[in-house]
């Protein structure tokens, strides 16, 4: 893979960003059925800012994730914010500052993130949240670099194990969020927040790998 740099990591926060806005609508749409019908309209102004960070700004890869994470936090209301936000801040603590990044390294990065979004969000795995995408895509990581993958093998790896936990929250019954006031009526639909967490690393398969 290449090295980690400023540039390839603002290469992945571009593609996050156009995938967001070209499912935008679908965020939104799900988020109707079971929320606040914004997860769409947050995420896409979040990333636009973002996206709008210039890499050439920033002396590391580390300080661009950091950034990001901050900027998250601060114009995206609502609950996916704080937790994206979450998410960037502790990735880029846990990182290399940048160079050459080896599975393992990436492993404990993306681990330090979901606990982030752990601590933050306090859902655990079946309440219906990105939580339900976010550990079976490290699990599938971690199973892939024991197997000797690299790490583009291994982000390809998560973003499977992501979407199958993506798709396995339709039969889920909600127990956080907005989404848990509808009870047995939130069965049925795909959540939108760990939709849009598999769109992350499905970004990062392709621009990190
Ligand atoms: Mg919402």
């Amino acid at each position: 893979m290449a090295a980690l740099s400023p540039a390839v990591a603002a290469a992945w926060l571009a593609d996050y960003a156009q995938v967001v806005a070209q499912n935008a609508d679908l965020l939104t749409d799900l988020d109707r059925r079971i929320g606040d019908a914004d997860h769409g309209s947050n995420m896409h102004r979040g990333m636009s800012a973002v996206a709008a960070l210039a890499a050439d700004d920033f002396d590391d890869a580390a300080a661009l994730l950091k950034k990001a994470g901050m900027t998250l936090v601060n114009t995206v209301g609502g609950a996916s914010g704080p937790l994206y936000g979450t998410f960037f801040l502790r990735l880029a603590k846990a990182l290399p500052a940048d160079g050459d990044i080896d599975a393992a390294q990436w492993g404990t990065a993306l681990r330090a993130g979901l606990q982030g979004i752990i601590d933050r969000g306090k859902a655990s795995v079946g309440d219906k949240t990105m939580v339900d995408a976010l550990t079976p895509a490290l699990e599938a990581y971690d199973a892939a670099v024991a197997d000797g993958a690299d790490v583009a093998a291994a982000l390809r790896a998560a973003a499977d194990g992501a979407a199958r936990g993506r798709d396995a929250t339709i039969d889920l019954v909600a127990r956080k969020g907005r989404a848990s006031y509808l009870g047995e009526r939130s069965r049925g639909t795909q959540d939108p927040g760990a939709t849009s967490l598999t769109m992350l690393l499905d970004s990062a398969a392709r621009t990190l790998g």
